[in-house]
């Protein structure tokens, strides 16, 4: 119900970030309207593995990750590439990176990111039963699977840190695989799998079900690019926009890769990149696995999706404007079919679909989530990198937290804005 200290929020972005905050903020009075440039949904939120996990604590940057890149990049399957004429502008970022993967580090980065992403489901159910979306939301867990027993060993580290932070998990050798996934080749000789995780089969769908919910209770969409913010006396006044300043007092800054011009407007450098990242989705696919399945080398989800079958991953550094290189999308397909051996040789361009979208990223692998400096009520709330389908819903509990002025039910002190200063 709205009350005196209800506040005219505008959300910036109607990602799954954005819908999550707008949904928080109207289910605690708030009188919410996004701003979105494009079409609802149709930013990273899109075409994402769906991966809903709970244990995605590990990051990105890991000790010694620095010897694996050259070997990624002259691998034309590996699942890192780079636009050379684009190293010069992300340099300052990958030494960012890099420093950022020490082993102290990574063990901080982790326990930080555990109570995001840990509640995933938990802060999700609510909104997903008001909208009405409960069958695109499962828990069935995440397979993880390994074709040696050497590269189970290289991720040793990674299970170390989802272990320390409470995540169990089963083990399955060759057999024992081949009964839980009879669909995947029989070349995987171990399986890890983590119940507590859960899944999207309609990313998209899931975003526009909740934006529908918030469009019915009486939330707004302004269809417009948010450029700034209207200020008086250091207070927020306004959001500025290609089509005119729209009044409010509050404004969250979800806008996915493309935040950063905005913390930019108040003075605020934030090195935020995007990690590009692509999917190739088969139609009606001769074998799918039961349950989202990640090729641990090959660094690549196959999730069954309600629209076909999905392969998603890759990671191409080449910054928000140049072209997609489908080339990157159809290695997915050669590689799922490694993974799948019961799929067909050769589909028909009519039953294939290449996406390529926009992971925000911050170098830590942690997100921006809380006030800025320069302008408190507005709230940063965009990073998410590899997790912002998983740690959308709690992030969206904690900015209706903090425009709200209750404290936030997690700590949000490793998110902070500031810690790039
Ligand atoms: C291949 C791939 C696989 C992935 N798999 C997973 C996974 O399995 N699980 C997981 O948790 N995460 C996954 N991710 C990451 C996840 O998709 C992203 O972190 C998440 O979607 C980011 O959501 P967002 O709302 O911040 O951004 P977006 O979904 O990109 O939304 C941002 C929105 O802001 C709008 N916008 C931008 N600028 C402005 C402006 N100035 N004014 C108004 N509107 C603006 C855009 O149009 C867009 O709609 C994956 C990503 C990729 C690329």
């Amino acid at each position: 119900m709205p009350s005196s200290a209800a506040k005219r929020v505008g959300v910036i972005g109607a990602g799954m970030v954005g819908v999550c905050a707008a949904s928080y903020l109207q289910r605690a009075g708030h009188s919410v309207f996004i701003i979105e440039a494009g079409e609802p949904g149709h930013g990273a939120s899109f075409g994402n593995a769906g991966a809903l996990n709970a244990s995605s604590v590990t990051p990105m940057s890991m000790p010694g990750v620095m010897w694996n890149v050259p070997r990624w990049l002259l691998d034309p399957m590996g699942p890192l590439s780079l636009r050379w004429s684009y190293l010069p502008t992300i340099a300052p970022w990958l030494a960012r990176f890099i420093r950022a993967g020490t082993l102290e580090k990574v063990h901080a980065q982790a326990r930080a990111l555990r109570p995001l992403v840990g509640a995933t489901l938990e802060a999700l159910l609510p909104l997903v039963r008001d909208a009405g979306a409960e069958d695109l939301v499962h828990r069935l867990g995440h397979l993880y699977v390994y074709r040696s027993l050497q590269s189970l060993e290289k991720d040793r580290l990674a299970w170390e840190l989802r272990r320390e932070n409470g995540v169990e998990i089963d083990q399955f050798d060759a057999d024992q695989l081949r009964q839980l996934e009879p669909t995947l080749s029989r070349d995987y000789v171990r399986g890890v799998l983590v119940r507590e995780n859960g899944h999207t089969s309609n990313p998209l769908a899931l975003v526009q079900r909740l934006l529908e919910y918030f469009l019915r209770w009486g939330g707004e969409i302004t269809r417009a690019r948010a450029l700034g913010f209207q200020l008086d006396g250091g207070r927020l006044t306004a959001i500025r926009t290609d089509r005119g300043d729209i009044a409010a007092n509050a404004a969250v800054v979800c806008a996915g890769a493309w935040s950063k011009p905005l913390a930019g407007s108040l003075g605020e450098r934030i090195p935020l990149e995007t990690e590009r990242g692509y999917h190739l989705m088969i139609r009606n696919p001769e074998v799918m696995p039961r349950i989202p399945t990640a090729d641990a080398d090959g660094k690549f989800v196959a999730t069954p999706m309600d629209t076909g079958l999905r392969f998603a991953g890759n990671v191409e550094l080449a910054g928000l404007d140049a072209p997609p290189d489908w080339r990157r999308a159809h290695i997915l397909l050669e590689q799922g079919r490694r993974m799948l051996p019961g799929l067909a040789a050769h589909y028909p361009d009519d039953r294939i679909s290449v996406w390529m979208g926009h992971r925000p990223s911050l170098p830590d692998s942690l997100p921006v989530l809380g006030p800025s400096s320069a302008v408190p009520s507005v709230i940063y709330a965009f990073g998410h990198g590899h997790v912002g389908m998983t740690s959308a819903p709690m992030t969206g509990k904690v900015v209706a937290d903090l425009i709200t002025g209750r404290p936030p039910s997690i700590d949000i002190a490793p998110f902070s804005p500031k810690r790039f200063a």
